[in-house]
């Protein structure tokens, strides 16, 4: 039986939790190294990045998820969790486990469109368009050679991306009843886990 684990130091995990649950996929809260133990895949949820990033610490997660990623173990980070898979952050951020080859930009949006919604085309979900929810929204700013780039908003701004075993979106899919993004995360931990 595939586990998904959730990090849940702080931010909306209950929200990704309830989503996997009416997808059948058993999961599993993650705020101790012990209970990484066996997992598929984690997902690092939304909520603010420069505290989860000192909760990790803290909690002494940090270092062995660094380990778990460099190793292909499949990690999803919405949001927040974008910014805390970084390898590269604007000034403000606190790099946390540096593992995706994206440089990310903190609060990109500005104080106006600090919130809002936009219908996403994410090709490799099928053909119908994603409802994407955008709260204090980071973005992507630039990605490495070997990172896909999953959707964008009309202006081309690069809002989902995927290198591997790594996924991140700048919105939040836990926030929508569309269960697709949670879906493909499950597959692609799924692969990863058999080809391991
Ligand atoms: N603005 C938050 C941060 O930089 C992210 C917001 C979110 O996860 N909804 O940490």
């Amino acid at each position: 039986m595939t586990t998904i684990g959730v990090l849940a130091l702080q931010g909306d995990f209950r929200e990704h939790r309830e989503v996997l649950e009416r997808l059948d996929v058993c999961t599993r809260e993650v705020r101790v190294p012990r209970e990484l133990e066996g997992l598929a895949g984690l997902i690092l949820p939304g909520g603010e990045s420069t505290t989860i990033a000192k909760l990790m610490r803290t909690s002494r997660l940090l270092e062995p998820l660094r380990a778990l990623a460099a190793r292909g173990f499949a990690i999803w980070g919405t949001c927040a969790g974008m910014i805390l898979l970084a390898k590269r952050l604007d000034a403000t951020g606190i790099p946390a486990l540096e593992a995706m080859d994206i440089g990310v930009q903190r609060n990109a949006f500005g104080r106006q469109v600090d919130s809002f919604e936009a219908d996403v085309p994410i090709p490799n979900l099928g053909e119908l368009p994603f409802h994407a929810v955008f709260i204090r929204a980071p973005i992507i700013a630039e990605v490495g050679p070997k990172v896909e780039i999953l959707a964008r908003l009309a202006d081309g701004t690069p809002v989902a991306a995927r290198e591997g075993h790594l996924l991140a979106t700048a919105f939040h899919p836990e926030l929508t009843p569309d269960t697709r993004f949670h879906q493909f995360f499950v597959e692609v931990a799924r692969n990863t886990l058999s080809h391991s």
